[in-house]
């Protein structure tokens, strides 16, 4: 585990088996400047010529330093697996509702961290894409994913898409809808003929980028600056439920990783198997908590844990709204579990429990 503030970067590491990254980015309010790109450099350094990259959801605290790495070094991965949000029949509407965020959070306008620069970035230089959703058994097997439900986000973001169209007004959401269908078509593309490099994607990511920055420049003009506040919200929190949640597929250590995937009603799916796709493990060695830990998505894996289990929240240096949920602390204290937390000091409050922070070291082997 990295200690990349509020931000995520896992290495797993198996003996025989190409290392997998899970997400590689920090979120700008909690490092800047020399500071981030110091830490993503530090992770840099550390990689084996041969990596595989898990992006878990479309957020840049997930993806930005993918981005750096791509910009500025020759590193590369190979295998990289993303939420299959886009093979299916919303896909149109998932993909929307990502850029939009985009462009209500003011990504596009401040450059290299939208999606359309990690899908350039990850997608032309020499990766394969591989989709991943629930019941999918990927990286030689290792791991097999609980989240995302197809059929669940696809009916959302049709919802949500119908529900903007009556805030925004339908004509507005046209040329938006066009990028990502066009989007869409590049991305199952390169995941179909599986070399990027053969065809010249690069040309077409740079002109949807044009595109896109041209509807920011729209929106910009029609409604100003706080007019999407709550829209914003509401982007987000869907990004978020479409976070890959994955755990090892053959009984060994036992691993959850969850991105920022949040909802109690989707959570609920996964605990009871609705589907009968996918058992969660009775119990679990090493979980990642959602979202960093924060209030909002806080979920009990309190059946899950056993004393020796250990709880890895990537949450440091940020405000205090976002602070590590207390509720992790009081189940902990109970089973006697112990965390890991990512803070560049430390810690400072009694959220987390036989805390041991990465801080002064940049990761911890777990
Ligand atoms: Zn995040
Ligand atoms: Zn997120």
């Amino acid at each position: 585990m990295y200690e990349c503030g509020f931000g995520d970067c896992f290495r797993l590491r198996e003996a025989s088996q190409v290392d997998l990254y899970v997400d590689f980015g920090i979120h700008s309010s909690s490092w800047a400047g020399k500071d981030k790109i110091k830490r993503f450099d530090n992770v840099i350094a550390d990689m084996n010529e041969k990596k595989d990259f898990l992006l878990t959801h479309y957020h840049d605290d997930h993806f930005n330093g993918a981005i750096y790495m791509a910009a500025t070094t020759t590193h590369r991965f190979k295998e990289v697996y993303i939420s299959d949000v886009w093979n299916m029949p919303g896909s149109v509407y998932v993909t929307l509702l990502t850029l939009l965020r985009g462009i209500f959070t003011k990504s596009v306008i401040l450059g290299e961290n939208t999606i359309i620069d990690f899908l350039e970035n990850i997608c032309t230089r020499c990766g394969r894409i591989h989709f991943i959703s629930r019941g999918v058994n990927f990286h030689n097997g290792q791991y097999i994913a609980l989240w995302p439900e197809k059929n669940y986000v696809a009916r959302k973001a049709q919802r949500m898409f119908e529900k903007l169209q009556v805030e925004v007004g339908k004509s507005n959401l046209e040329e938006i809808e066009r990028i990502a269908n066009r989007l869409n078509e590049i991305v199952i593309d390169l995941a179909n003929d599986n070399d990027g490099i053969s065809k010249n994607y690069e040309v077409q990511f740079n002109e949807l980028r044009k595109e896109y920055l041209a509807v920011q420049k729209m929106f910009d003009n029609l409604h100003g600056d706080n007019y999407y506040n709550n829209i914003q919200y509401r982007l987000t929190r869907f990004g978020n439920e479409i976070s890959i949640v994955f755990q090892n597929y053959k009984a060994d250590r036992n691993v959850l990783f969850t991105g920022d995937f949040g909802k109690k009603r989707n959570w609920s799916f996964i605990e009871t198997n609705q589907d009968g796709l996918v058992r969660m493990h009775s119990w679990y060695d090493v979980i990642k908590i959602p979202h960093h830990g924060t209030d909002s998505y806080y979920h009990s894996f309190f059946k899950r844990t056993k004393v020796t289990s250990e709880f890895m929240v990537p949450n440091g240096y940020i405000n205090q709204h976002w602070n590590v949920s207390s509720k992790y602390n009081v189940d902990s204290i109970k089973k006697k579990n112990s965390t890991v937390c990512a803070h560049n000091t430390t810690c400072l409050g009694p959220a987390c429990h036989r805390c041991s922070c990465i801080y002064p070291n940049s990761y911890c082997d777990i």
